[in-house]
């Protein structure tokens, strides 16, 4: 019989800063992987779109962009962001955009303390700590809505709306359970400030209880985030899958990333849970401009959000195994400078295809 491999069909965007020495890290590693372990095709197409796309045409997306995008089965993102354009700009002309557009309400963003790697933590070693936050991603905080008067005035007023609807509630809600149920402790850390905010965060309480009803077999834990910071930092063995709002996992998705060691490891995904759009993998940190072109951008985050990339893709065993090079890579002191090593870029990236390489 013929032995039929699927081909996933990947657009890559590296954009600004460092994203492209990232993208361009993670592509090489994903071909060496594929082509190890003969399970699986990857057709990549490349798009050049960036700050510098914008300065130029005005647009950070070209004409018909995104309807290209559609046409692929995930999207591999670095960073977007530029000293000389201002952050809000560039956030909703490409990365939002995108989020938007594919309805990728589900932002995941795993933690855990690689093995070669060291946790700020005191006596928080390796597997001590290993997380999963899904952040609302559609709505909440984040949902533009306000607006200012009296400008200028001593009197001036700006309202920052947050936006809760029970469909966006729902939906997210749904897709934490599901992951919760997935892990071996089934537990489900539903966070909020509802004793403060108590209009759209009340729903949220009261839409995770009526949704906890579907999912028995998962133990549901309630924390407001000012306890939950705390809680993270002091009992981090506690905590398993986490559930929260645009702003609220903002937030704690940053502590996690440093708890966990550096910026510089952390992947995360824009899932749309229906897959009827193309999901988005991308490392955690920005463009960090201050280490462009020097060559020594880590780029584990960016190995890892592959890794998280296939396992949406259904390649759960080669995500595994990409971890596990990832891993021994990290043991044997091949790090950059934010891990306390010495390696760059291409270093670690080439160790990381002969560990592959080696084992296959
Ligand atoms: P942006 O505006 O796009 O968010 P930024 O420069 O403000 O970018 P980050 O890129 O998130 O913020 O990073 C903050 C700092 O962390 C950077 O200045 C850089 O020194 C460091 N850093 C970020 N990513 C990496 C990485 N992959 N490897 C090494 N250091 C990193
Ligand atoms: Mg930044």
């Amino acid at each position: 019989a013929i032995n039929e491999r699927k081909c996933h069909k990947i657009a890559a965007i590296g954009a600004d800063g460092i994203g492209p020495e990232v993208i361009s890290a993670g592509i090489a590693v994903l071909r060496a992987l594929s082509e190890a372990l003969g399970s699986f095709d990857l057709d990549f197409t490349e798009y050049d779109w960036s700050s510098d796309t914008y300065k130029k045409t005005g647009n950070y997306i070209p004409d018909g962009g995104l309807d290209e995008l559609r046409k692929h089965d995930a999207i591999f993102f670095g960073a977007v962001g530029a000293p000389d354009v201002p952050d809000h700009i560039s956030l909703w002309g490409l990365r939002l955009a995108i989020c938007q557009t594919f309805q990728q309400y589900a932002n995941v963003r795993p933690t855990r303390i690689l093995l070669g790697t060291q946790s700020p933590l005191r006596n928080c070693g390796p597997r001590d700590l290993d997380w999963i936050i899904v952040r609302e991603n559609s709505e909440g905080e984040y949902a533009g809505q306000g607006g200012r008067s009296h400008r200028g005035q001593p009197w001036e007023t700006a309202t920052e709306v947050a936006i809760f609807t029970r469909h966006g509630i729902e939906r997210l809600m749904r897709f934490g359970f599901e992951i919760a149920r997935q892990r071996p402790r089934k537990l489900l850390t539903v966070v909020t400030k509802s004793n403060a905010q108590r209009n759209g965060l009340v729903l949220w309480d009261e839409v995770a209880a009526e949704v906890a009803k579907d999912f028995p077999d998962v133990k549901v834990d309630k924390m407001l985030v000012d306890a939950m910071t705390a809680r993270m930092v002091l009992a981090p063995k506690s905590l398993d899958t986490i559930v929260a709002t645009n702003l609220h996992a903002d937030i704690l998705s940053d502590l996690a990333a440093a708890l966990a060691g550096s910026i510089g490891i952390a992947p995360t995904s824009n899932l749309d849970p229906t897959r009827q759009n193309p999901s988005m993998f991308e490392p955690i940190h920005g463009s960090a401009f201050d280490i462009t072109g020097k060559g020594v951008a880590n780029p584990v985050a960016t190995f890892w959000t592959a890794a998280e990339m296939l396992a949406w893709l259904g390649e759960e065993t080669a995500a595994a195994e990409l971890m596990i090079c990832v891993e021994s890579v990290c043991e044997a002191g091949i790090v950059t400078a934010d891990l306390g090593g010495t390696s760059t870029t291409v270093q670690v990236t080439e160790a990381v295809i002969s560990e592959i390489k080696k084992r296959h």
